[in-house]
């Protein structure tokens, strides 16, 4: 029986985009490797990833002029993509990589079944977790969850581009703090844009810590990997 412990990792699509948001790159993501090392010493790992780097239902199909479930289906499928960007990028530096597809098409991804994740996990691989939650009108925050929970993972990391949750929107406002620790009461009374409010109910329900993070700040996932506080951490 394995005494790591387990994670889910949700990473943005934006991971795979240039500073100016003009061209893909892997950039960030090949810095991320020698954290997942580590990491993965010490923890069974499973990603979501989004899809914004190619499209996103609520933002590109409307700008085209879709209907909402074609403009989700896209950004679904755009997941997809990202997830055979991961997985390739992982094996060429030797890792175990198992892509499970949300949506049916073995060519690219097995079906999530609970005996397919624990059979992965016990061999030793990562998984990395595709095509949302296979229904259009969500994000893959709720993904992120739901698949937390079907690996059995202890905590879900939202790697995104900002440091974590902000007392107000450092946007709009310059007298700003962190926040390091929150409830989910808090953040459900404060209405904190963490997350979207379906994947952040269903956390709440299941009471999974959530931490929160900039996945763009070199280190950032291993420091996470070895229990400091960094982000915001969103507890019970
Ligand atoms: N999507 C969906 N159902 C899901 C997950 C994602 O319809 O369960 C669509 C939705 O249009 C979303 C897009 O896929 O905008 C890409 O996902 P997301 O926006 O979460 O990607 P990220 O912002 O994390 O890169």
């Amino acid at each position: 029986m394995s005494t790591k412990k387990r994670v889910l990792i949700k990473l943005t699509g934006e991971l795979f985009l240039s500073h100016d948001k003009k061209r893909l790159t892997a950039d960030v993501f090949t810095t991320l490797i020698s954290d997942l090392k580590e990491l993965h010493l010490t923890h069974d790992i499973g990603m979501v990833i989004g899809g914004g780097n190619f499209f996103r239902g609520n933002q590109h199909g409307k700008a085209l002029g879709l209907t909402a479930s074609a403009g989700h289906q896209i950004g679904m499928l755009a997941t997809m993509m990202n997830g055979l960007i991961i997985k390739d990028l992982l094996e060429q530096h030797g890792f175990l990589v198992s892509l499970f597809s949300a949506l049916t098409c073995p060519e690219v991804g097995e079906s999530i079944t609970s005996q397919a994740l624990h059979e992965a996990l016990g061999a030793g691989r990562i998984l990395v977790f595709v095509g949302g939650t296979g229904n259009p009108f969500f994000t893959t925050d709720t993904s992120a969850i739901l698949r937390g929970l079907q690996m059995g993972a202890q905590e879900v990391w939202k790697g995104t581009s900002v440091d974590g949750v902000y007392s107000d929107d450092p946007a709009k406002t310059a007298d700003v703090t962190l926040l390091p620790k929150l409830s989910y009461q808090q953040v459900l009374k404060k209405r904190y844009g963490i997350m979207d409010a379906t994947a952040f109910a269903l956390a709440a329900e299941h009471c999974i810590p959530m931490r929160i993070f900039n996945i763009f700040v070199p280190g950032a996932l291993m420091r996470a990997g070895r229990g400091e506080d960094i982000g915001t951490c969103i507890t019970s």
